[in-house]
């Protein structure tokens, strides 16, 4: 190589910091370096391709072209230098020149492209990380990093709210887990992701999130037969054909939203579908949000409140209708100077898994103020309280109950746990479980809710519980002739099978008229008293007969 040759590449050097010079200073420097030897050399076009191995996001991004330097002037004749970095990289440097090199000049080009390979290499490895960093390899698609910055890219120019944003996560992924073993599980997504992507338009983009969830941006036009695919995807594996079935959230982006935005109200929406047993795609709504940000206010206020004993015991009576005397009491809970009420916010820390501090909160108040009433000289009613199905998980749920009771020393039957149909539906050994350990501590068993279910006689038939509260809806209607059959059979059963029978929801006279008529003597409701608070309760503990209650 000349001498002139070798001080043009090293004022190169000189004049590049490589070590913190932005990729544009070092391009400059480059197209200045270029010019210079193309004057000795004699070429008219330098053009750099960078080529990228991986093509997740199915366009023809992986492949950079750099046109560094060029004179405009035809050239017939292309001489490519390349070298590969690693396995994830080919960078080829191409001079175009008008006329042919001899072999010197071939030579002196390779030493030179050898030269601004080495120093390249820096770049392109900082390309390849950076794509690194922005991919699954294992499915070869964009990990969250990735999908981040493809909507940031669709947002910044302006074509994010042309995109629908689905959130997916893989029905029975465990199952699928199991049965092809963990080792070909990932083969499975991978084909999985192949199979979407095969669906989706070039702008259009999966990404995995990690596990089985993943993100997909649709265009808007073409989300129903994206849907539709998604429905059911056959993958084939070595032995089987598994259908695969997904749950999604999908949110139609709007022209404020960020990528972020579009992201959690997707999400919201998947989770409102896993709550949801019959759809599987469910769209975004406000509802949804609005639901989520009292669930959040809910959740953040609630562990405080409850240490801070902002929750009251309420007392609602249970009547003997045949002499009108209390013979129970329901406790229902109250958040003290909150306007919401329990029928919101049980849910709502159910779904959080905190219902169980509340109930075991409940408890221990309805277990002090027993005490204080035998203390006054009170002779106590048995006083049910409501335990969340959600609790049935915890297998020391009865042990803790027993635990609290204890503590005061208490008569174990002067309690009743109250536990809703429902709980059965969900998980019935748990229940079975509960309801025998719970009766071994002496305590009684009552089922709520009753016959809105979808197992109420297999309940009848399997449980040993000592009471059925008929679900007010059924009483609400008393006067439907069917309803009434209903009732009356519903009734009739309960009482030949020996278990007690309450009514709740009762407000008028003609309902426990109705009720006395089929035979069910016992009932809960405003007719009588609303849940009261403790220093009212107290004063209906001294005199337990109802007297202005007109009889038939
Ligand atoms: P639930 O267990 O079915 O309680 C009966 C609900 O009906 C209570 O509502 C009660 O105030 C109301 N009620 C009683 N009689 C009448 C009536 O004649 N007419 C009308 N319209 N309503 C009547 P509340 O207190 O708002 O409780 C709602 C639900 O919240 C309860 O339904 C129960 O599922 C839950 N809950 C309340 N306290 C607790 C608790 O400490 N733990 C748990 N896990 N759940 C609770
Ligand atoms: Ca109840
Ligand atoms: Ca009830």
């Amino acid at each position: 190589m000349s001498d002139e040759l070798k001080n043009i590449l090293s004022s190169f050097l000189f004049n590049v910091n490589l070590d913190n010079s932005e990729y544009y200073a070092f391009k400059k420097e480059l197209e200045i370096c270029y010019k210079k030897i193309s004057k000795i050399l004699n070429f008219n076009k330098v053009k750099i391709q960078l080529q990228l191995k991986y093509d997740c996001y199915q366009s023809n991004k992986n492949l950079k072209e750099f046109i560094l330097f060029d004179d405009n002037i035809n050239s017939n004749n292309v001489y490519e230098y390349s070298n590969k970095f690693s396995n994830y990289a080919n960078v080829k440097i191409l001079y175009y020149s008008k006329k042919q090199f001899n072999q010197e000049q071939i030579n002196d080009l390779r030493k030179i492209s050898d030269f601004f390979f080495k120093l390249f290499s820096n770049y392109v490895i900082d390309d390849v990380i950076n794509y690194a960093t922005l991919t699954d390899f294992m499915v070869d698609a964009p990990n969250l990093a990735g999908l981040y910055q493809y909507g940031g890219i669709l947002k910044t120019k302006n074509e994010l709210q042309n995109y629908t944003v689905i959130y997916l996560n893989l029905k029975d992924f465990k199952f699928i887990n199991k049965l092809v073993g963990s080792e070909s599980v990932n083969d499975v997504v991978k084909k999985y992701v192949d199979s979407v992507k095969n669906v989706l338009e070039n702008s259009e983009l999966i990404g995995r999130l990690g596990g089985d969830n993943f993100v997909i941006y649709a265009r808007k036009e073409n989300i129903t037969n994206i849907l539709d695919y998604l429905k059911e995807i056959k993958i084939e594996t070595f032995e089987k054909t598994i259908p695969i079935k997904c749950r999604a959230g999908i949110y139609e982006v709007g022209e404020k939203d960020t990528v972020n935005e579009a992201f959690e109200c997707a999400s919201i929406a998947l989770a409102e579908a896993k709550k949801i047993k019959k759809t599987d795609f469910l769209f975004f709504d406000e509802e949804m949000q609005n639901r989520l940000m009292l669930a959040k206010e809910i959740c953040f206020t609630f562990m405080d409140d409850l240490k801070n004993e902002k929750f009251d015991v309420f007392y609602q009576p249970k009547v003997n209708v045949l002499n009108n005397i209390m013979c129970g009491t329901e406790a229902l809970v109250r958040w003290t100077n909150q306007t919401i009420s329990p029928g919101i916010f049980v849910p709502i820390l159910e779904n959080e898994n905190l219902i169980e501090e509340l109930d075991l909160y409940v408890l221990e108040h309805i277990c002090k103020d027993i005490l204080e009433f035998i203390n006054n000289g009170l002779e106590p009613v048995k006083i049910s309280t409501n335990i969340s199905k959600n609790n049935l998980k915890d297998p020391n749920l009865a042990k803790k109950i027993i635990t609290i009771i204890n503590k005061y020393n208490i008569d174990p039957s002067y309690l009743d746990i109250e536990i809703t149909e429902t709980a059965s539906a969900e998980n019935f050994e748990d229940l079975v479980r509960f309801i025998s350990e719970i009766k071994k501590y002496g305590l009684t068993v009552s089922i709520d809710d009753f016959g809105i279910g979808t197992s109420s006689l297999n309940l009848l038939k399997c449980l040993d519980v000592d009471t059925i509260k008929i679900d007010k809806s059924f009483i609400d209607n008393f006067e439907n002739p069917r309803e009434k059959i209903i009732i009356k059979n519903i009734v009739n059963m309960i009482n030949e099978l020996d278990i007690g029978i309450i009514a709740e929801g009762v407000e008028i006279v003609e309902q426990v008229d109705f009720l006395k008529e089929i035979g069910c003597n016992y009932v809960q409701g405003y007719l009588f008293d609303k849940p009261l608070k403790k220093e009212d309760y107290y004063e209906r503990l001294k005199v337990k007969k109802y007297e202005k209650v007109p009889v038939k």
